[in-house]
């Protein structure tokens, strides 16, 4: 039922394998290392909750301590206790403009949500739970209420997948999780049902989806929940606060990014920089041909197999049996192999880390190729004369990590392949 995407770069469509659901497969022309494939504007973000009063609570920006442009949302609530969430703040009046008319945004409403729920003494992770449940429970009141933009953008959160929800609520701890975070929602779910009545929303019947689920209960919060875990990226402090405040500053969920299926060797990699935009970008990380599956890895390229076949499991409800977990698992099972095809995979696999990991061992950022076009442009935009190609020659080949910022040049990239060791596999 879901309309196909205009994205120039790739079209969405069923995949072949059923268990995939959708994929986003690359357009006649196919895609070229270092383009930007997607770039799109969140559907819905939200803050962590024990760093939020450091962000904008509109579009997730460092607040400088010493700011002068920012200010605080009129009605929330002062915390009582020091560990509930403190007032919301924004960068400045144009993101408390923005909040204040955006539904899925801290809103009136979504401020109000959040000061009837029971966040005494709750986790951070729970709290910010409720953050994201009062936003989403505000948009869905205002789509309710006719808002058109409201209703596009829940129904587009209503699409985006559920994982395998049997698989996931086997986890007895999130399981149980899941059962306090309704308790603790639920005195905003009898706020957003007399409001229900109040508005009498029988007016727009025509959507199905939202009339069946007239009364707001535990099922839509385990609902919403499901689809944050499995279609959420998180938002990372800006490198230079460093471990001093945790490592999220914020939750955001995009719906086209959402259909790039998951495989351990990636084809495309997410950029961010939530202090200039909400925006996130997907990059290739090498040419893709015509018909090619766009695919990202849901965590850092250098866990284990045992690591990421437990994540896909128990957050994603999928096992994954792409080639390197495949190789993998048959790595340790046997370790004497003397099938060639295998053998090549393998320094495929090592030549592919050695190249996309981080330089920083500990980072656990990708290394993406940075596109000629891009620099040379940049350098035009700086001179204005004949910048291109020391551009063109400066760049080409040249990485940066998604994380730290960190570059690589493709000399570089050569000199770390002979001192590998193992790099030879490669042809
Ligand atoms: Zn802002
Ligand atoms: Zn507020
Ligand atoms: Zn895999
Ligand atoms: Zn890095």
């Amino acid at each position: 039922m879901m309309a196909e995407k205009e994205n120039p770069s790739f079209v969405v469509r069923p995949h072949e394998d059923v268990v995939r659901g959708h994929g986003a497969f690359a357009r006649p022309g196919g895609i070229k290392a270092g383009q930007v494939v997607l770039s799109e504007p969140p559907l819905l973000l939200y803050p962590q909750a024990s760093v939020a009063h450091l962000f904008c609570g509109h579009c997730l920006r460092y607040l400088e301590q010493s700011s002068p442009t920012s200010c605080a949302c009129p009605s929330c609530r002062q915390p009582r206790q020091p560990r509930q969430p403190r007032q919301t703040r924004f960068c400045g009046e144009a993101c408390r403009a923005a909040a204040a008319s955006d539904p899925a945004s801290h809103s009136p409403m979504a401020c109000a949500l959040m000061q009837v729920a029971r966040v005494e003494d709750a986790t951070d992770e729970t709290v910010s739970a409720m953050l994201f449940l009062s936003r989403l429970c505000a948009l869905l009141l205002s789509a309710r209420a006719g808002d058109a933009g409201a209703l596009r953008r829940y129904e587009a959160f209503l699409s985006l997948s559920d994982g395998n929800r049997d698989i996931i609520l086997e986890d007895r701890e999130y399981a149980g999780w899941l059962e306090e975070v309704c308790h603790r929602f639920a005195p905003c779910l009898a706020e957003i049902n007399q409001i229900n009545q109040i508005n009498q929303i029988d007016e727009i019947d025509e959507i199905d989806e939202i009339d069946e689920n007239e009364h707001v209960g535990e099922e839509f919060v385990k609902m919403a929940c499901l689809k944050d875990l499995v279609n959420s990226y998180g938002i990372r402090v800006p490198a230079a606060l460093g471990a001093d405040c945790g490592v999220l500053r914020g939750t955001a969920l995009y719906e086209e990014a959402s259909r790039f299926n998951h495989e351990c060797l990636p084809n495309v990699a997410r950029c961010d920089d939530f202090d200039q935009s909400t925006s996130m970008k997907f990059i290739a990380l090498h040419d893709l041909p015509e018909g090619e599956e766009i695919t990202q890895s849901y965590f850092p390229l250098d866990w284990g197999v045992s690591d990421r076949q437990t994540r896909c499991r128990t957050v994603y409800g999928f096992t994954c049996t792409c080639p390197r977990c495949v190789m993998d698992e048959r790595t340790v099972m046997d370790s004497v192999m003397d099938d060639d095809g295998m053998m090549d995979l393998d320094g495929y696999i090592a030549v592919f880390l050695l190249k996309y990991l981080c330089v920083d061992a500990a980072c656990e950022g990708t290394m993406v190729p940075l596109r000629p076009l891009m620099v040379s442009d940049m350098v035009s935009d700086g001179d204005g004369d004949d910048g291109r190609n020391d551009g063109r020659n400066l760049i080409d080949g040249t990485h940066a990590c998604n994380v730290c910022g960190r570059v690589r040049t493709e000399a570089e990239f050569l000199r770390g392949l002979e001192s590998g060791g193992d790099g030879d596999g490669g042809d």
